[in-house]
């Protein structure tokens, strides 16, 4: 959508290698966000407008869409599933993006299989006390609400504890390999006490609420991968237009055409997968859930084969370190893991055409 690729090509595009290099988004970047009114997309209830807006965002920078996605990921299950209090009191500041949101899930001893997670939620004094050691909160630098699993005596829980309540501890995380502004963070919460009012959904309802926050996350990323292609198309393009070796710029040799021909349309093929997801999610269609893992999984590795080579053809200017595909490149390997990693997706893709004969 042209109002999305404008605000990219003005706000994030020409800054994105600056932002990689100082490991984070800078707060004017965040306000313009919050100024054109991103924060809260997700509220609005048009998934495909939405994922417009992901793959545009995705295609100028990841580490900003990955910040998007989280904070879409713990505003869409406050939403849906928390308490009229905390939604009255969170929703109105999640909206407009004065305060972003952290979702805390993965721990040392559940990565893949969340159902290992040991953080723990006891009741105390009409609330609950939370101990948990969370790894690789996105934006868990400056998350100022985290949606934090733990395990009550029901089972998986969710919980929304204040980024500034006392117990919550953050160490920052640097040198990722991808996404590297995304300002991630380990959260350690340490005798953390909140409010009954901050459960999100019943005790032991844990496992549909991370089901449905991650089936935003993965259509996000979805959208957010095909942005990376495209990016790698217009690189690609550009490059070998003007690239002269053999006596012909490169764009004239018959194998160099053929991994555009695959850019190409691998990126359209992926936007339509984003789009049905899109499209069934606006209907309510249950199926959706399944749409999201077949864009996810394919958009993520068109992505990752598009960034391999879109290196590939720029040669050595492409491996240094500030060229904008090296960044694609990086960045494109952590779609294959974050918000369930291919092999996850490929499971679950597998177990539903198998159900269905
Ligand atoms: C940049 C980045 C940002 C992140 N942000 C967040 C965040 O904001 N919040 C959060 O909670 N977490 C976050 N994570 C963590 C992420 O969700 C996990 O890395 C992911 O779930 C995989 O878990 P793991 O790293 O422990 O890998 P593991 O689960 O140990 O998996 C390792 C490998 O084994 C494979 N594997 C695992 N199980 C199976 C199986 N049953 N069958 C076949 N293969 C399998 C996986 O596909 C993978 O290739 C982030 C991670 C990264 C890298």
């Amino acid at each position: 959508m042209t109002e999305f690729r404008s605000f990219v090509d003005r706000v994030v595009r020409p800054n994105a290698e600056d932002f990689d290099r100082a490991g984070e988004i800078p707060a004017w970047v965040l306000e313009e966000v919050s100024a054109a009114g991103y924060w809260g997309a997700v509220l609005d209830g048009d998934m495909v407008r939405f994922g417009a807006l992901h793959e545009e965002i995705g295609r100028g920078c990841s580490s900003l869409r990955s910040l998007l996605t989280v904070h879409s990921m713990v505003s869409y299950a406050v939403d849906r599933w928390g308490t009229a209090a905390a939604r009255e009191k969170w929703l109105p500041q999640l909206a407009s993006g004065r305060v972003l949101g952290g979702f805390c899930l993965t721990e040392a001893e559940a990565g893949s299989d969340c159902a290992a997670l040991v953080a723990t939620a006891v009741p105390h004094e009409g609330g609950y006390r939370i101990n948990a050691r969370k790894k690789w909160t996105t934006g868990g630098q400056i998350a100022g609400l985290l949606l934090v699993f733990a395990r009550t005596e029901r089972g998986l829980s969710a919980f929304v504890v204040p980024g500034d309540a006392p117990g919550v501890k953050r160490t920052p995380i640097g040198d990722v390999l991808g996404t590297r502004a995304s300002m991630m963070a380990d959260i350690e919460l340490v005798d953390c006490e909140v409010g009954a009012d901050s459960l999100v959904g019943a005790e032991g309802m844990g496992l549909a609420v991370i089901t449905g926050a991650l089936d935003i996350g993965r259509y996000s990323v979805a959208c957010g991968s095909v942005g990376i292609t495209q990016a790698c198309l217009e690189a690609v393009t550009a490059h070998c237009t003007e690239r002269v070796q053999g006596g012909s710029v490169l764009a004239e040799h018959q194998l160099v055409q053929k991994m555009i021909t695959e850019m190409a349309v691998n990126v359209r093929a992926a936007r339509l997968l984003c789009v049905e997801a899109g499209e069934s999610k606006d209907r309510g269609d249950p199926e959706t859930i399944i749409a999201t893992c077949v864009a996810k999984y394919f958009a993520s590795t068109t992505a990752m084969r598009a960034a391999g080579d879109a290196v590939q053809l720029h040669g050595a200017v492409g491996c240094a370190d500030g060229h904008p595909v090296s960044r694609y490149f990086r960045d494109a390997k952590v779609m294959e893991i974050i918000e369930g990693s291919t092999q996850i997706q490929e499971l679950l893709i597998a177990r539903d055409a198998l159900r269905g004969r």
